[in-house]
């Protein structure tokens, strides 16, 4: 069964350090894009889907009518009894009547994007809300009902010490979430901390600092009952989110909505990204493919060795030979020996996986695993 992605683009304003495909100030076009998103997924959503996410962009900054026709259209699509169907949101944006209508649509989880408890990080990022916002989203989501929630946060960023890293956990765990997401600030070209940094004008920590926070976070966190079940999310035992787990292993998932992904039957797809765009071409042709690109068997492997890599678990060997139908071993001996004897992976007789200091080289590892050239 696959899993379904649902992309929506706006967002009050645009984040500093942000490149994901998200615009601010096109609030017009909200209303045709929600009726677009409906045809492709009318379309292109026919049968039973394990998991739903709604991502983005801001899902929670559509407006109240544009969340109700979008609810609709989901309402009617088969899903599977356990399914999970989670929905991104930024403090700022919540209200109570719009949490109601995703709650009413199906929606069982929620992901919070917080980022950093201080309010003088958050304004450095250029996000929209201050802590209090977010305590208050968060509330309203639990007294609402949301039993399942993710809180998005970040460390590396410009101003941040330690201190204030260790603060945002304990003030995070402390009002018990079941998954937390956490990232490292990367700094991407077209971005405006990308200028910023290239004028001298973003004090980041060091590589060292970041490596502590990153190492402060995981013995903290598991100190608190969260598991690090991939290098950058920790959950409470059960609460790993099912949607992500789908793109770690490498399974099918559709994907609709402006810059959207898909893979289906070992073919990615990609939308257009332009919002415009995107609107004509659905109206014009009933589809908005930018790109679709035919995996080979050597571009699955890898992705399935990328992706695999992350979870702290690592590959399933077995798992590895259903699907490609080697061993693993067989593909790569060298490589893995020669890893394995520099202490970089650790392999058992199920499965193979990054060790601690594996994961802080895992680029140096995993780029050994590229059989493409
Ligand atoms: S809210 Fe999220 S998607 Fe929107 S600009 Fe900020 S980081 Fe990007």
């Amino acid at each position: 069964m696959k899993s379904l992605y649902i992309h929506i683009p706006f967002c009050k304003n645009k984040c500093l350090y942000c490149d994901f495909k998200s615009f601010e100030g096109k609030e017009n076009l909200m209303e045709q894009y929600i009726d677009s998103l409906i045809v492709e997924m009318s379309l292109r959503v026919s049968e039973k889907v394990q998991n739903i996410f709604i991502g983005g962009g801001t899902p929670t900054f559509l407006k109240e009518e544009h969340i109700k026709s979008l609810g609709e259209a989901i309402k009617k699509i088969q899903k599977a009894e356990n399914y999970e169907f989670t929905v991104e949101g930024n403090p700022g944006t919540f209200t109570r009547e719009k949490l109601l209508l995703f709650k009413d649509m199906g929606v069982n989880r929620l992901s919070i994007g917080l980022q950093a408890w201080q309010n003088s990080l958050l304004k450095v990022l250029g996000r929209i809300h201050n802590n209090d916002e977010f305590i208050a989203s968060y509330k309203l989501a639990r007294e609402i009902g949301f039993n399942n929630i993710n809180i998005d946060l970040m460390f590396g960023l410009p101003n941040q010490t330690i201190d204030m890293w260790m603060d945002t956990l304990e003030k995070v765990v402390d009002l018990n979430p079941e998954h937390l997401s956490i990232y490292s600030l990367i700094i991407e070209e077209g971005t405006s901390f990308y200028d910023l940094n290239e004028k001298g004008k973003l004090l980041v920590p060091t590589e060292e600092e970041e490596r502590e926070m990153y190492n402060k976070a995981k013995t903290f966190l598991e100190s608190k009952g969260y598991k690090q079940y991939e290098i950058s999310n920790y959950s409470k035992l059960g609460s790993e989110c099912k949607h992500n787990l789908v793109y770690w292993e490498l399974n099918e998932y559709i994907g609709c909505g402006s810059a959207a992904h898909s893979y289906i039957d070992g073919k990615r797809y990609e939308n257009l990204s332009c919002i415009e765009e995107y609107i004509d071409a659905i109206k014009e042709k009933a589809e908005a493919v930018k790109e679709v690109i035919i995996n080979s068997e050597e571009d699955n492997i890898e992705e399935y060795i990328f992706m695999g890599l992350r979870k702290i678990q690592g590959i399933s060997l077995q798992d590895f030979k259903n699907r490609f139908g080697k061993d693993i071993n067989e593909i790569y001996p060298e490589i893995i020996n020669r890893h394995k004897s520099a202490g970089l992976l650790i392999v058992n007789d199920e499965n193979i996986r990054l060790s601690e200091n594996g994961i802080e080289l895992s680029n140096i590892v995993m780029s050994d695993f590229i059989l493409t050239v």
